[in-house]
């Protein structure tokens, strides 16, 4: 299998390193939060896949759903107003309990496509409204919006734009809020005033609210390090874009879904954007979909716009009836007992996580629910960022497969966990000790 792979599977860019350098690992078969290797080794996912298989691995009931789908109606397209019954019942059922009037939902493929899909549909609403000129997009350093060539310039990883103008230049960034290192310090009143202030200068600097479309914010930064911002960070950006009509867009690809608890971090942070993008947790990863919620006066708007102006915007594989099935049932699982579930599991890593806050390493630990980070540093007090040359993060996620745990080891030290949430105690208690084996061993 490793020869076939090099041979002839292409993986995504990022990993074409690692793939040439350090070799393949191959995934054979998982059950709850537990996967095992091609060569029967096991080991607990701390990372659900990549930060999707909310629901664990080997549920029945979801094969079923699946199955059952497969066999009444393997595919309907959602163009030429023709639907499916699954599509229908899971827009329905997400309207109903998305924050505030968000109550219409636009189905994709995943998350990339559902942030392409409201660039297009913000500048549709914007040219509807008489105000073509709203044409500039911000959004957050290290923010991960997706890795299409429009949605990679609004993502801040610069790996995901070489060689293709990205960003373009409609696409402008503010600074992280990232608590740990603020150039204002951690105290969140101040996190939050600078975030302000510098959204604000941005708008200024683009000629004014007349010319800015969209603000696109994380509830929690993922791919960037898992940087959680101070509580009422999100509102009080919400409040400036709402102030300055400026559409808000919450991603919520990693956050949505139990992630952090409820199944949409926005209501925690008592915020109901424009626009609200999902995937990952939506399907738990069983099969690809993702999803644009947009609210009552976004689609309104949209609705009342497109028959007269041209408008395009639609995948074959939207709505796809197989995938809105499966949807439907792993939201009866959520709400049956997994949301619950990940909330204990999520309150034990963090408490976990915390107890290693000694550990000569690690600099933060940081977190909300089942999505958290520790960043490793060499001096604590410096905040020296880890590793050294000689400790590439690769080496840790190695260290850490070996003692039975997958975790997310981003390049800058941050080791990162988003655990599935049916996690038992001792599958949490199980990444606490192999966390801190790894870093043990990391010291030697
Ligand atoms: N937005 C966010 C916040 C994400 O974390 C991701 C993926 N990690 C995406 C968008 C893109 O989703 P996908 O990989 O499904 O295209």
């Amino acid at each position: 299998l490793i020869d076939l792979d090099r041979a002839h599977l292409v993986h995504p860019v990022a990993s074409y390193r690692t793939h040439e350098q350090l070799g393949v690992r191959v995934i054979a078969s998982a059950s709850g939060a537990t996967v095992t290797d091609s060569t029967g080794h096991q080991l607990v996912d701390g990372f659900a896949g990549l930060w999707c298989v909310n629901a664990g691995y080997g549920h029945e009931s979801i094969v079923e759903a699946a199955a059952k789908q497969l066999r009444t109606l393997p595919y309907a397209t959602g163009y030429f107003g023709l639907g499916s019954e699954p599509a229908i019942e899971l827009a329905a059922e997400l309207a109903k309990r998305a924050p505030g009037d968000l109550n219409h939902v636009y189905f994709t493929l995943g998350g990339s496509d559902a942030v392409d899909s409201t660039i297009r549909f913000i500048r549709y609403y914007w040219n509807m409204r008489g105000k073509a000129a709203k044409d500039q997009f911000i959004s957050l350093e290290q923010g991960y919006h997706g890795s299409s060539t429009i949605g990679a310039g609004l993502t801040a990883l610069p790996a995901f734009h070489a060689g293709f103008s990205v960003p373009y230049a409609w696409q402008h960034k503010i600074p992280s809020h990232n608590v740990y290192r603020n150039p204002v310090g951690s105290d969140p009143a101040a996190v939050i005033a600078a975030s302000v202030a510098q959204l604000r200068q941005k708008v200024a600097e683009l000629g004014g609210p007349e010319r800015v479309a969209a603000f696109y914010a994380e509830p929690i930064q993922g791919s960037g390090g898992v940087l959680v911002p101070p509580t009422g960070w999100m509102k009080a950006m919400r409040d400036v874009c709402r102030e300055l009509d400026i559409l808000f867009v919450a991603d919520e690809v990693i956050t949505g879904f139990g992630r952090t608890g409820p199944l949409f971090a926005c209501s925690e942070d008592d915020v109901v954007p424009d626009f609200l993008t999902v995937a990952k947790g939506l399907t738990s990863g069983y099969v690809p979909m993702g999803a644009v919620f947009m609210s009552e006066h976004v689609y309104q708007t949209l609705a009342d716009g497109a028959g007269s102006s041209a408008v395009g915007h639609g995948y074959t594989y939207s709505a796809h009836p197989v995938s809105a099935a499966v949807g439907l049932e792993v939201l009866r699982l959520y709400e049956g007992g997994l949301l619950e579930n990940g909330r204990k599991a999520g309150a034990r890593l963090m408490e976990g996580l915390n107890s290693l806050k000694n550990h000569p390493l690690v600099g933060d630990v940081r977190g909300r629910g089942m999505l958290a980070a520790i960043e490793l540093v060499v001096d604590k007090e410096k905040k020296t960022p880890f590793p050294a040359a000689a400790q590439p993060s690769r080496r840790i996620f190695d260290r850490a497969w070996n003692n039975g745990l997958v975790i997310r080891a981003f390049a800058d030290g941050v080791l990162g966990y988003a655990p599935p949430l049916c996690c038992t105690d001792s599958d949490i208690d199980a990444i606490i000790q192999r966390t801190k084996l790894t870093l043990d061993q990391t010291l030697e």
